[in-house]
């Protein structure tokens, strides 16, 4: 990235020597992410990041033809909201293991449907969602709607060229696999009409105007390259790494259990939850400790709500308020898991030792 930040600083839109050399680089990270995408170089809309991408996805198809949309009620918010700020937003449940429940998708589905977003993978509890059949779902009952995915937490770790081919937009944000913040991509397929959200100078085909980020676009394309190529790798030992901790986890705290099916989720995922804490408390000391991690839940007004996947899951509030998310990455090692063994059971013995 750093060439494109500093001496050459050329805006792609221009005409000149300085600017056909940005045009150069930028190309080349278009083919490169629509390769990974499983798209055409043409496909491919750069954007400011996922949220951005999922806005664009589904109130852009939205606004070309408007009518209902489906999302399931384990989305991101960027996918959530959106949604909901439309006229005619159906919510599909998900079963106990989070994957959504099929059956009742297909029940919202008619031909007034537009769009149907179903994640790749949730960010939340990890949960990997079956695409293909959602897809086969919609082309049969709701033929004029077009199917969103929001591969964001999935790219790390899943073959997102290969999953989401039944996809007609596919959402994916650079920050999740190593590239840089405030970049991302939406693919958009051949035939699949979209309005702009953002208006302006008429960049990427008129579907998302802003003079482009070029070094963000061109750090995302090296960071997919770099994710792709050690993928395989790179699963299989983050997978063995949240075995032990989770494995280590569950046999030393009384009272823990994990949400979902372990099988059935990305590799970085590990999510627990302990009777009888509160996991706001429990993030404190695990910050002190050295363990960056996130809770289930959501601190709103000074009460704490469980969160929306937790709770489409139908994990009893009391129970949900008690969940710890502790991600991996592809530079997660064997001594961070220690720290993490050590100081989880320490940290939750202490609350409730002063509960
Ligand atoms: N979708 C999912 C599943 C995510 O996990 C995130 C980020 O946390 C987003 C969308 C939003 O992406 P961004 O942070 O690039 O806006």
């Amino acid at each position: 990235m750093l060439p494109f930040l500093t001496e050459r600083f050329g805006n792609p839109s221009g005409s000149h020597a300085v600017a056909r050399e940005a045009r150069k680089a930028l190309d080349e990270a278009r083919e490169v992410v629509a390769d990974f995408l499983g798209a055409r170089p043409g496909e491919v809309v750069f954007t400011g990041g996922g949220t951005e991408a999922d806005n664009l996805a589904i109130a852009g198809c939205h606004a070309v033809r408007p009518g209902a949309v489906v999302y399931s009620a384990v989305e991101h918010h960027g996918v959530l909201h959106a949604c909901r700020a439309l006229p005619d937003s159906r919510v599909a449940p998900v079963r106990a293991d989070g994957v959504v429940d099929l059956d009742a998708l297909t029940g919202l589905l008619d031909p007034s449907v537009r769009v149907v977003s179903v994640m790749l993978a949730n960010n939340e509890v990890g949960t990997v969602q079956p695409l293909d059949e959602v897809a086969r779902a919609v082309r049969t009952a709701a033929p004029a709607a077009v199917v969103h995915t929001d591969a964001v937490q999935a790219f790390p770790w899943l073959d997102v060229a290969d999953l989401a081919q039944g996809a007609d937009l596919v959402a994916v944000s650079a920050h999740k696999f190593g590239g840089p913040k405030g970049v991302g991509a939406l693919v958009v397929r051949d035939g699949v009409e979209i309005e702009p959200i953002i208006h302006g100078g008429g960049q990427e085909r008129d579907r998302r105007s802003g003079t482009y980020n070029v070094a963000g676009i061109v750090g995302m394309a090296a960071a997919m390259k770099e994710t792709v190529a050690g993928r395989r790798e790179t699963v299989e030992r983050i997978a063995r790494l949240r075995d032990r901790l989770a494995d280590g986890l569950l046999a030393s705290v009384s009272g823990a259990q994990e949400t979902g099916d372990r099988a059935a989720k990305i590799a970085g995922n590990c999510h627990l939850w302990f009777d009888g804490i509160e996991s706001e408390a429990l993030l404190v000391l695990l910050d002190g400790a050295g363990v960056c991690a996130s809770a289930g839940s959501a601190c709103t007004s000074g009460a704490v709500e469980p969160s929306h996947v937790l709770t489409a899951m139908g994990v009893p509030a009391e129970r949900a308020v008690g969940s710890l998310r502790l991600s991996l990455g592809a530079t997660t090692t064997d001594a961070d898991i220690d720290l993490a063994l050590d100081a989880v059971p320490a940290a939750v013995e202490r609350l409730r030792s002063t509960a």
